[in-house]
Parts: C-alpha cells; structure tokens; sequence
C-alpha cells in the first residue's frame, strides 16, 4: 500500500495502485483547523475519518496513543494498517456495503472486535460510526474505544464472582456455624452450618439480632467479650446457646472484628462449632475418673500397711494413708522431711537384733538416695512410749511425669526430684507366730533327741549284735531294713541339730568355744573326711605349707566347711571336681576360703535369696535333690560370729563358688593351738588327692 499524502502534496495519480483521493475537501480543511483538532483531541475515544476508498484522513490524539502510530504515519494510510489481517477481507466487504447505506450505528453487533496496534499487538475495541458528507464525499467517523482495561475488569469480576461463589458454597459446606453480625448484632449471613446447628432457615435468621435469637449465655460476661473483641479484633471462649427446638448447645466460638480502612466496625465474623457432645463426654470421664480415684482413695486408706508417698532426699511427706498413724504411733505432718519428724517424736529404728540404724541405712531415705526397689526390708521402729514394732519395709522408686503431680500436696514436689513410695509392714503377729514356731521347733528338736538316739543306738546295736554272732542270724531283708533305719535316723539327727542350732541362734544362745587354730589342717581333715562319701567327685585343696591361724570354733567351722563341700557335692550331680582353696588374703589381714564346683548353679534371680531360712533354690527342688534350705543359713550366721564373711558366685548350670573369709590371727598368738591341730592332721587318711601349694 502507498502512503497516502494528507495534505495533498505530490498526489499520486489516479488509477495507479490502490484508490486514492484526489484531493481533500474545503470540510478536511476545516477539520484539520486548530481548533477543531483541538476539540477531537479532548474526546476520550479515538477518533478516525475514513474516506470511502478506506483511507485515514483524520485521526485525533487519542488515536495515536491507542493504535501506537503518530499522526503523520496515519493519515493517508489505508485503514488496514489497524486492523488484524484476518479482518481485512470481511471489513472491506462491510465498508462496501456501509457506504451504500451510511448512518449512525455501533459496529459489528454481537461480534469481537479487535484492532492492531503499530507493535502487531491487538486490541480489543468497540467502534460506533457515523457517516459524514462533505459535498459529495462521503466520509465515515469512526468512533474507536479501547476496551483492553474493562475487557480485563469484566474478565476480574468474573474471577471474583466465581471466588465468591466458590467462598459460599465453602461456608456453607463448612460443618461449623458461620455467623456475619453487622454493628447491631444483626445476622448479615447464617451459613448452612447455622442452619443445621440451631434449626433456623437463613431466610428466618437474616437481620434478627443473633445474641437474642440464640440467647447467648457468656460464661465471663457479654461485656468482658465485647471488651476483648473491641481491644484484641478478636475473641475466643465458649458460649452456650439455645437452638429452635430449646436445646441447650455448647460451642466454642471464635469471632474477630472486621473493619474498614479508618477502622470503622464494619462486621463481626463469629464461627461456632458445637462441642455439647465433647463437653458431655468430658463430664463423665471426669465423674469416672472421681468414681476411680475415689475408690483407689478408699483402698489406700484401706490398706492395713502404712504406705507413704515421699519426696527428695529428705524424703519429705507428700501423701499417707491413715495406717501411718498406727505404725509411727503419731501423724507424719506433709511436707515434713523423715528424719525431721522421727527426731521430733522421738522415734528410733533399728535393726532386727535392735542396733539402731544410721541415716544412710534407712529404707525410706535409701530408696530415694539409690532410686532402687528395696523389698521386705526388716527393721524394728521404737516409737516414744517406748513400744517396739517390727515392720517390714519396702520401697519403690517411682518416676511420674510432671504433669501427673497435680493436686496441692503433690504439688509440693519440684520437678526433677525423686520420689518414692515406701511401705511399712507391721509384721508383730507374723513375729508371734514367728516366735512360737521357733519355740515349737525347739521343743520338738528337744524331744526328738531321746527317741532319735535310742532308734540310731538300737539299730546300731542290732547290726552290730548279729554280726558278732550274738542272737539268730538275719534275713537279708532284715539287715537292709535296719540299715534303712540307721541313714534315716542319721539323716533325722543332723535335722535335729541344725533346728536345735537354729533355736539356739534365734535365742541368741549360740555360743562360741573360739580359740586359735590353723586351718590348713582343719579343711583338709573335712575334705578327708567327705571323700569316702562319693565316687563320683574328686576332692582336692590348695593350701599353703605354712600355718593360717584364726580365733575360731573349730567344731563349728568344721560345720561350715562340711555344710559347704557337702553341698559342692549334693548340688553337682553328675559328678566332677570339687575344687577347696586356702589362702592368706592379700592384705595379710584375713584368710580365704573357697569351695567350687562345676554343678547346677544358682539361678540368678534367686541369689537375692540364697541363705535365707529355709530358702532353697528353684533348680535345687527341680533336680530332686533333698535339703532343708538351713544348713547356709545357719553356715552364714556361724561365720559372721566370728566376725568373717560367707558369700558366693555362681552361674545356673556352670557352678558356684561359696567363700568364707574370717580374720587371721597375728603371729604372737599362734602357738599352742597350731600343735593341737596339726596333731589331728597326722591322724588323717592318706591318699587323698590333694593339689598342694
Ligand atoms: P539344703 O539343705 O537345701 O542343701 P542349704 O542351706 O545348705 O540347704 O542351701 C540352701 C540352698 O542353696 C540349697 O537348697 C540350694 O538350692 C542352694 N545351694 C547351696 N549350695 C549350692 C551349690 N553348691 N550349688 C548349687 N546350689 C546350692
């Protein structure tokens, strides 16, 4: 296309090339007029005049800014400069067709229209035109309104409208009650949830005042509310509410303020969520929770020991049950550390045999201080008036988490320190029947003596008798019936002797004839002794050359040592070797014996036990082998009288080892007695096997 000249300079011809006209009429000369240019340039559209061949002959500001072109690359182009390729053909037919019938009329009714800019960028546009004749030249005005921002506003408010669309139909799928209140309290908006929650229909909601419609209980008071919103934008809490049918909902409710730019209350947002059936549930957990906590009240109270809850290292009194003021014969005043209150009401505790015990070794302050169960603990409580109680103690570390020290005593305890439960167990009436079993024990062993003698002597004499000939021959049934008798009674007359020996410890009858022996001599003469006893276990003792002389009892260490080899033996049943060792400890100051087998074992829970009366082990029972579970008791109790000690080491199905270590005498009192009992060594069976050091 050429360019077309405005102002009429170097015309091109006609009938070259595209149409052109001629020459502008008197009327675009007017048009062009400053003032009137001026005018057109006011109008917000952009304004051009198309003369009938389609070329621009005028064109106002506007347009320049809205198609991108000055004025001058406009006039005289043709006017499919601005529009999109694939308008050009429909428009010229169109213009065709306009300048057979000009008149006002918008353009392309029902129809998108677009422009191109300079850029190759389209627009979209609304175009009106209006035909103009300047003598007879017929012109067309067309009116041309960018339409890019509201095209974008419409296309915004369409966004929006489907926001908000899509906003209600969240509220309203929303399960909690969404509640728009203006200034006044008056509902602007009640969401689905509102209507399922209290019963009234949006329609019968909207502009009621919601407080009076739900009567609104406010636990804290409506005023505190209103003040929180007024102050913070927003408040939470409960509210009660009345729904359309009177039933009485609880809810939480969340409500914040919604202002405008100078802060004006425009709205309040309340969203309420019905917690009625959380509330009820609540309330009877915690009527269980009472009914549970009462009754464990009522155990506790029950309970026939006295159970304390004590905290720190003092052990202060945090809870007690009634039996407390049995046992301690007073009250133990919370928060009253142990030592506090036992000085206080003049309180002793000791031990068994009455030697009164030290801080460090009460129960009550161990068990805090070692955060370790401690169970049936024996100690004696002499209460101020003078009355002696055994009780049976027990301990338990507790570890609760802090938030489970609810409560006002419980509260007295700070976080992090230890706590324990301790429970005294007044064991008087066990210690009577206690005392009378001892008593009756003695008693029978007393009377068992007479007769037990008499069977073993006639037995005996019987064997004896027959074989020197005295009196008819026996049948072999006979001689095994008696010899029956004989290990029977043997066997009943070692039980005697250890009850007996039992009573007399009990009664603290059991007394020592302690003096200097050596002992080398003294544990091979055991060990001598018990070989013949078996076929199956080897016996042998590693002792020094030299003497180790101890103050002793000789015939009740000898009880030990027998005690503890025979047991090496009883306890490995099939059979192996049983190791005795002597030795001088190092420190020169004690000696130490020790007899190890390879046998059953102790089972490691038991070992706790082990050595108590009566006490025998699981596996013991289990291998059948016969014991009274006494002879280690009694063995124990012996050597701490003579000041030594008796433990052992063992491993269920490896062995044990049992150690006894008493002190060694200095030299300057070893003579005289080494001689006595070297002397009985001489007397002993040779052939032992013996590993000598
Ligand atoms: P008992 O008459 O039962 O042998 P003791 O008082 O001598 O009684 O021993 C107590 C318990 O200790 C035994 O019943 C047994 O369970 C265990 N015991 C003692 N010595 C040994 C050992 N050498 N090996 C395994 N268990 C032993």
């Amino acid at each position: 296309m050429t360019a077309h000249d405005p102002q009429g300079e170097g015309a091109p011809e006609q009938g070259q090339g595209e149409p052109v006209p001629s020459a502008f009429p008197p009327i675009v000369a007017d048009v062009t007029s400053a003032l009137f240019r001026q005018f057109l340039d006011l109008l917000p559209d952009a304004l051009i005049v198309v003369d009938e061949q389609g070329y621009l002959v005028q064109v106002n500001a506007q347009a320049t800014t809205v198609f991108g072109y000055s004025r001058e690359e406009l006039l005289g182009q043709s006017l499919d400069l601005l529009l999109p390729e694939r308008f050009r053909e429909i428009h010229r037919r169109h213009a065709a067709h306009y300048f057979k019938a000009p008149r006002l009329r918008p353009m392309g009714i029902g129809l998108r229209l677009f422009a191109r800019r300079k850029d190759n960028s389209e627009i979209p546009v609304e175009i009106s035109l209006s035909p103009l004749r300047v003598g007879e030249q017929l012109y067309v005005i067309a009116a041309v309104r960018d339409m890019t921002a509201q095209r974008r506003a419409e296309r915004e408010k369409a966004l929006l409208l489907q926001n908000l669309s899509v906003q209600g139909e969240l509220l309203n799928q929303a399960y909690d009650a969404i509640i728009v209140r203006d200034p006044l309290d008056r509902i602007l908006l009640w969401n689905r949830g509102a209507e399922r929650l209290y019963g009234w229909p949006a329609q019968e909601a909207l502009g009621r005042i919601s407080t009076r419609l739900l009567k609104t209980g406010f636990p804290e008071g409506e005023v505190a509310v209103r003040t929180v919103l007024e102050q913070n934008g927003q408040w939470e809490g409960e509210l009660t509410q009345v729904c359309r049918d009177g039933r009485l909902v609880v809810v939480e409710s969340r409500q914040a303020l919604v202002r405008d730019q100078q802060g004006q209350v425009l709205a309040t947002l309340e969203i309420n969520r019905d917690i009625s059936e959380r509330r009820q549930r609540e309330r009877e957990t915690q009527a269980m929770l009472a009914g549970h906590l009462s009754l464990l009240e009522q155990l506790f109270e029950a309970l026939p020991f006295a159970v304390a809850l004590v905290a720190g290292e003092q052990a202060r009194l945090l809870l007690a049950n009634q039996a407390v003021r049995r046992v301690w014969g007073t009250d133990w005043p919370p928060g009253l550390p142990f030592l506090e209150f036992l000085q206080r009401h003049g309180i002793v505790i000791s031990d068994q045999r009455g030697k009164a015990l030290t801080p460090e070794e009460l129960v009550t302050l161990r068990v805090l201080r070692e955060q370790q169960a401690i169970s049936l603990y024996q100690e004696q409580v002499r209460r101020a008036d003078g009355t002696l109680l055994p009780v049976l103690v027990s301990a338990l570390p507790l570890h609760v988490p802090p938030e489970a020290l609810q409560g006002e005593r419980l509260r007295q305890c700070e976080p992090g320190e230890p706590l324990a439960l301790v429970i005294h167990q007044d064991v008087t009436p066990l210690k009577e029947a206690d005392e009378l079993k001892d008593e009756f024990i003695s008693i029978a062993a007393h009377e068992l003596r007479t007769p037990l003698a008499a069977l073993t002597g006639y037995a005996e004499m019987l064997l004896r008798q027959t074989e020197r000939g005295h009196g008819p021959p026996l049948a072999t049934w006979q001689r095994e019936a008696l010899e029956e008798i004989q290990q029977g009674t043997a066997r009943l007359v070692s039980l005697t002797e250890e009850l007996l020996d039992l009573s007399r410890l009990q009664a603290g009858r059991l007394q020592l004839q302690r003096l200097p022996a050596n002992l080398v001599p003294l544990v091979r003469q055991v060990v001598r002794r018990l070989q013949p006893t078996t076929a199956r276990h080897q016996l042998t003792v590693q002792a020094p050359a030299e003497p180790l002389v101890a103050l002793i009892d000789p015939h009740r260490l000898e009880q030990v040592l027998t005690n503890l080899v025979e047991n090496a033996i009883k306890y490995s049943p099939q059979g192996g070797p049983v190791e005795v060792r002597v030795a001088p400890e190092r420190d020169g100051r004690a000696i130490l014996i020790s007899v190890q087998d390879h046998g059953i074992g102790i089972p490691r829970h038991q070992q706790g036990q082990i050595g108590g009366r009566f006490m025998r082990a699981e596996n013991a029972r289990a291998w059948g082998i016969e014991g009274t579970g006494l002879g280690l008791y009694l063995a124990r109790a012996l050597v701490e009288q003579h000041g030594g000690r008796l433990w052992f080491e063992s491993e269920e199905g490896q062995g044990s080892t049992f150690f006894v270590r008493l002190p060694l005498l200095r030299e300057e009192s070893e003579e005289g007695c080494e001689q006595r009992l070297d002397s009985e060594a001489s007397a002993a069976t040779p052939g032992l096997p013996e590993a000598g050091a």
